[in-house]
């Protein structure tokens, strides 16, 4: 389905964001791979993604805090790829703390990393979309993208900015091929929550697998997981013609969390 089309999907060196770069290139995307991590389990993801499914895949790893580095990605995919059809915007990190407790330099990483990176990005895919009257900007909000919850200051302020975000950049191409949208994932195993199980098992003096199963429920009333796959799936519906008329929403995946 997507065969000649090109995304770029930022934070798919792991988790969330590697499913739907993995989902994207199932349907014959092209992809950019951006995100930390060890260079030589990188190289085997992205070897892996082309022998695979028969795709090109890159990896810029730019770090999405810092603008000039957004800006040499974009210009990369633009040098090899002619532009980016498929923007996906997914890197994010997470820190809790009271409001009053909340490290300055932390507020401002998950500021720059969950939001402001998105809109550099953005701004610099669009006018490739615009001129071939066809886009799609997926964004990875949260379900607190949509609600709240204590300790989380920076990323619920993050997650709501990227849903209204989402909805300008809508408005903005609303008369042309272009699409944006929000998907609000509920909880995902992956490495970013691996780090609040672990630190709820130790509070609470109870096993990783009891204090998974704790979290989840806590806010799924399915009280299951959703997995990174899911994800990749709403992604790769997003870009399919079915949703030429999808476009400003958001999408929650998250086990019923927002329903309540
Ligand atoms: P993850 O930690 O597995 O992945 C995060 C990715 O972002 C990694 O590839 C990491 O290298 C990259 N990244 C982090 N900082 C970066 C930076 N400065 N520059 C470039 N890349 C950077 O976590 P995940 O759960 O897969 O998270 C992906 C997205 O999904 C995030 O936006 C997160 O907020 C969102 N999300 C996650 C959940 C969940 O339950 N896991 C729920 C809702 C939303």
């Amino acid at each position: 389905m997507l065969k000649g089309k090109h995304a770029l999907v930022t934070g798919s060196t792991s988790g969330i964001g590697l499913a739907m770069a993995k989902a994207l290139a199932g349907q014959g995307a092209n992809v950019m791979l951006n995100g930390f991590g060890d260079a030589d389990e990188i190289e085997q993801i992205r070897l892996g993604l082309e022998s695979e499914f028969g795709v090109k895949v890159l990896y810029s790893g730019a770090d999405l805090s810092k603008p000039d580095q957004i800006e040499e990605m974009m210009k990369m995919a633009a040098s090899d790829f002619g532009g980016v059809d498929i923007l996906i915007n997914n890197a994010g990190i997470q820190y809790t703390a009271l409001v009053e407790d909340f490290p300055v330099e932390k507020w401002d990483a998950i500021i720059a990393i969950n939001l402001s990176s998105a809109y550099h990005t953005t701004r610099l895919a669009l006018p490739h979309m615009k001129k071939q009257n066809w886009g799609r900007v997926i964004n990875t909000a949260s379900a607190h993208g949509l609600v709240a919850s204590p300790q989380k200051a920076a990323y619920v302020a993050a997650k709501h900015g990227i849903v209204g975000f989402t909805k300008v950049v809508a408005l903005e191409t609303a008369e042309t091929g272009i699409t944006a949208n929000s998907i609000c994932p509920g909880w995902v195993r992956t490495e970013l929550v691996e780090k609040q199980i672990k630190a709820r098992a130790e509070e609470n003096n109870i096993s990783v697998e009891e204090a998974a199963k704790d979290l989840v429920s806590d806010k799924h009333p399915s009280k299951t997981f959703v997995t990174p796959e899911q994800i990749g799936q709403t992604a790769v519906f997003l870009c399919s013609p079915a949703a030429d008329q999808m476009t400003g929403t958001s999408l929650s995946v998250d086990g019923g969390w927002t329903a309540q």
